[in-house]
């Protein structure tokens, strides 16, 4: 039977980035009730019991995780960035930037987000198994090398894609379907032409100066990695079908026209219809389809090695549902294990097609490695 190989570890639960007014941390002195921060422990508490007790348990053999090293950590951050890390943990915690604060324990549930994540793919380039999930928190594709953002502390696949191009892959595609744009990983490949960046995000623009990209179609990479970072901002609504029509149309060519030997699936469940910051409207049935895409198209290309890296997501119930789902397509299973208990949002495709559509006139374009390569 096919299986996922779940890395884990319980210290991440650890992190606790306080309550207030959704993730600003502050009380305005006349609410009643202060709610927790959207990353709080609860949503992965919920992520890794359906997985232990969910229809697809049976496909899941599980892993744990353990804390990165030093050395591990300026593979893809500085090291001035890391000592700002470990002084703001030393000093009992900090707010880095709006919404991202280190508290007690905050450093050593984001090492362990980092050392499970590198764990999960070196059990894949070991060969002990084609298909890796990191349960991880905090999140990490906002991580830049130099600096914090967006309730990131380390660039958990960032990490892990730099383990894989130091073990002998050539080519690595990161694939990040989290709602928000994966800045950080970008940034940390802008210049490489051994990593294709992709991020499928909502059209939320810079939000301030940790996070100075804009996630615009032209914000394509620089020197010898101009060309290999490819953003597809979709409108709000997108849904199923525009995401979809995103990864058939564009994704899948572009990641076989560039050949990936690795493939990373930066999954955030954030891009559900349902989410407190996010307005893309997944459903189950999105992820589950995208899950068969990226199943189908690491058969083609990287022999079958994925790694799944967790990142944002907040509804403490229909992230977990989506988890789920995205798992059985990447496991392409025949039927749907799970049905999807909330879906009813009535989605409108064809706006998000025309946008995917421009947004592929413009990729073919401008990248050179694409140029002609579209229909
Ligand atoms: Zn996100």
């Amino acid at each position: 039977m096919d299986r996922i190989d779940v890395f884990w570890h319980q210290g991440m639960l650890n992190h606790d980035p306080g309550s207030g007014v959704f993730d600003s941390g502050l009380d305005p002195g006349f609410l009643d009730v202060l709610e927790k921060h959207p990353e709080n422990p609860d949503r992965i508490k919920n992520m890794l019991s359906i997985l232990k007790r969910g229809p697809i348990c049976p496909h899941i053999s599980w892993h744990t995780g353990r804390p990165a090293l030093i050395p591990e950590l300026i593979t893809f951050h500085t090291q001035e960035y890391i000592n700002e890390l470990i002084e703001a943990d030393r000093n009992g915690g900090k707010m880095l930037c709006a919404g991202t604060f280190l508290k007690p324990g905050s450093w050593d549930a984001a090492v362990l987000a980092a050392g499970t994540t590198i764990s999960a793919m070196k059990h894949i380039l070991d060969g002990h198994g084609n298909i890796a999930y990191a349960l991880v928190r905090p999140p990490g594709h906002h991580a830049q090398p130099t600096q914090a953002d967006g309730y990131c502390f380390l660039n958990n696949a960032g990490l892990a894609v730099q383990l894989a191009l130091g073990s002998g892959c050539q080519k690595v595609v990161v694939i990040d379907i989290d709602v928000h744009y994966g800045n950080g990983t970008a940034e940390g490949f802008y210049k490489s032409n051994d990593v294709l960046t992709i991020s499928l995000h909502m059209n939320h623009g810079s939000w301030g100066p940790s996070h100075p990209q804009s996630g615009s179609v032209d914000e394509l990479g620089e020197e010898e990695g101009f060309g290999f970072n490819m953003n597809i901002p979709l409108p709000n609504g997108a849904g199923d079908r525009g995401y979809v029509h995103a990864m058939t149309e564009l994704v899948v060519p572009a990641v076989q026209k560039f050949g990936a030997d690795m493939i990373v699936l930066v999954i955030g469940q954030d891009s559900s219809a349902f989410d407190p910051n996010g307005r893309q409207c997944l459903t189950m049935e999105g992820y589950r389809e995208i899950g068969r895409i990226v199943h189908n198209l690491a058969a083609r290309q990287s022999g079958g090695r994925v790694l799944i890296v967790q990142e944002g997501g907040y509804h403490v119930t229909y992230s977990a549902y989506c988890l789920h789902a995205t798992l059985e397509g990447v496991l392409n299973l025949p039927v749907p294990l799970l049905s999807d208990p909330i879906a009813y949002y009535p989605e409108d495709e064809s706006f998000a097609v025309k946008v995917i559509e421009s947004n592929k006139q413009h990729h073919k374009d401008n990248l050179p490695f694409l140029k002609g390569s579209l229909i």
